[in-house]
């Protein structure tokens, strides 16, 4: 038996001459947390509502635990939670009759429909708002109810459009505590704009950019692509710095040398991604340099992201 729970196939969308997702094709084992990463517009929201069947792709198919989309919505749709973005809710409806009516309509029934409410209520936390219409919540309050209906019938494949978005630290810190206790036996895809997030919660990233995939990785191997992995800084007392420079621009393993005026540290950037900082303190020492600062920093997945889709990360 194959683990791939959620399986996407030369998925494409148009709108209009604008291809918004072009032929991605990539599948989500149980147990893995895909954090989906793509500047804004690169067609994440898309291939999601694709995925959820929220929206029909021009071409290429999806499949949820083997199922195909376009074939069997309603069988697929039972093993998949969606949290769309934004705040789809039902405003007037307090979150108590709310998660009732989800509960009921995802076959829950009798002393059963209590019981997932109350688990769902418990691990969302969301407790002390129930009496309350969802229109009066706050944006982090709506965006956990948003969740407990994504989870309410326990589906194997969860599709989270910005869990996130809105959440104040305490809270974010909840929802990825909650996504690590249920994803061993789920596969997850989340889109976020908040890197360190990804670091933290996912196993897998994937960055799409103008609807193609242009990194598929482990977070800390992605991090090491960064042209920043390895890289030293460097202050040194009392010397000149286009002495040092020099110096530094004549070992073989530097690729580079930045210098930042503002605060007299260089950057050294390592030629092919290795430790450099071993090397940069025996020149130093060669050279009777009184170093002040010397350290190693690795990759950031920031800036990876800002490599390969050319834009700043949000
Ligand atoms: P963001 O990070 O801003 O949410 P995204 O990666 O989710 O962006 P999408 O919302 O999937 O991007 O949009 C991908 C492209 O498709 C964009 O150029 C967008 O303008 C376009 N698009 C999305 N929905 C529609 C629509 N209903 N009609 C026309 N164009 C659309």
């Amino acid at each position: 038996m194959s683990d791939s729970m959620i399986s996407v196939t030369n998925l494409t969308k148009r709108f209009g001459h604008a291809i918004a997702v072009d032929d991605l094709t990539f599948s989500v084992n149980r147990g893995e947390v895909l954090g989906f990463l793509g500047p804004n517009g690169a067609g994440k929201t898309t291939t999601m509502k694709m995925i959820a069947g929220f929206l029909k792709p021009d071409l290429g198919s999806v499949h949820v635990d083997g199922i195909d989309m376009a074939q069997n919505p309603i069988e697929a749709k039972k093993r998949l939670g969606y949290l769309p973005e934004g705040i789809p809710l039902y405003g007037d409806m307090p979150v108590q009759s709310f998660l009732t009516f989800i509960a009921r309509i995802r076959g829950f029934n009798g002393s059963q429909l209590a019981h997932r409410i109350a688990e769902v209520i418990a691990d969302v936390q969301i407790g002390d708002v129930l009496a309350q219409p969802i229109h009066t919540l706050s944006k982090g309050y709506k965006r956990r109810v948003g969740i407990a209906q994504a989870l309410m019938h326990d589906p194997q494949a969860l599709v989270l459009d910005e869990p996130t978005d809105g959440l104040d630290p305490n809270q974010k810190d909840q929802i990825a505590t909650l996504i690590e206790k249920i994803s061993q036996k789920k596969a997850i895809i989340l889109s976020t704009h908040i890197l360190t997030e990804v670091e933290s919660v996912c196993n897998r990233v994937m960055i799409i950019n103008q609807g193609k995939v242009v990194a598929d990785q482990l977070p800390t191997a992605m991090a090491e692509v960064s042209e920043f992995h390895n890289s030293v800084r460097l202050q040194v007392n009392e010397c000149s710095p286009e002495e040092i420079e020099q110096h530094l621009r004549g070992v073989d393993e530097v690729a580079d040398v930045l210098y930042n005026k503002s605060n007299g540290s260089f950057r050294l950037i390592s030629k092919n991604g290795s430790s450099l900082v071993d090397r940069v303190w025996e020149v130093a020492q060669s050279n009777g340099w009184d170093v002040r600062t010397l350290s190693e920093e690795k990759g950031r997945l920031e800036d990876v992201f800002r490599q390969l889709t050319g834009k700043q990360s949000t």
